[in-house]
């Protein structure tokens, strides 16, 4: 089969985005791609923020997503942020904040639950890395928290190890399982219990927040908008 020849079109198109590329200013994509990590929790923030605001706007900056970042983080990593994540497909931190290879530490399982497996990641990361951040990242219709409401209101048992999810959150989510809007207050809900988990189980987390050097906040992300918002 013959490939096509590029029209003139296509090559008038191909010169405009590379023009477009090119008009950016070059020290603004230096200044993306090199910026160094946050030390504060208040920078840490606006860091993830500012990311998020670039992905849905569609503005994604990609950084440190290189072999050349592969190769300088290879030895050792220094991630500024521990995500406490729920594992839907959905939600990768890396992606809907803007980050890269080393940045972000994530821990994530199906509705986005502190055990004291989870614990120890994120206690291992915290003990090894000293990020100023951790976020427990919960999200719009979330499957674990609306099979936790099923179970709730039809009486039936989750098969196989699911239900171990369902048990652990059946307390956190019961007070809203008959309310029109359940899904959503439950999952913020348990955002919010997970966050106050962290820190009431974990003395090595608390002793940071308490100095002022780590701070623990919930999020919630939009499915259909893809932003990011603080869960208080
Ligand atoms: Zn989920």
């Amino acid at each position: 089969m013959p490939i096509p020849a590029i029209g003139r079109r296509s090559l008038l198109a191909a010169g405009g985005v590379a023009a477009g590329v090119l008009a950016l200013p070059a020290a603004a994509h230096a200044a993306a791609k090199d910026e160094p990590a946050p030390t504060t929790p208040t920078a840490a923030v606006r860091r993830l923020l500012a990311g998020n605001r670039r992905f849905t706007t569609g503005h994604s900056r990609h950084p440190h997503q290189t072999l050349d970042r592969l190769h300088e983080v290879a030895a050792g990593q220094h991630p500024w942020a521990v995500l406490l994540g729920c594992a839907d497909s959905r939600v990768s931190p890396e992606l809907l904040f803007d980050e890269g290879i080393g940045d972000l530490f994530d821990d994530r399982v199906a509705g986005n639950i502190v055990d004291d497996l989870l614990l120890g990641s994120i206690e291992y990361a915290v003990e090894e890395f000293a990020p100023p951040l951790i976020v427990v990242l919960g999200h719009e219709r979330c499957g674990a928290v609306s099979a936790t409401i099923n179970a709730i209101n039809t009486g039936a048992t989750a098969p196989g190890h699911i239900a171990t999810i369902v048990e652990t959150l059946r307390p956190i989510v019961a007070p809203y399982a008959s309310a029109a809007d359940g899904v959503e207050r439950a999952v913020q809900a348990n955002i919010k219990a997970q966050a106050a988990a962290i820190v009431a189980q974990s003395e090595i987390v608390r002793e940071r927040v308490e100095a002022g050097t780590t701070a623990v906040v919930g999020a919630r992300y939009d499915l259909d908008a893809g932003v990011v918002s603080l869960v208080h």
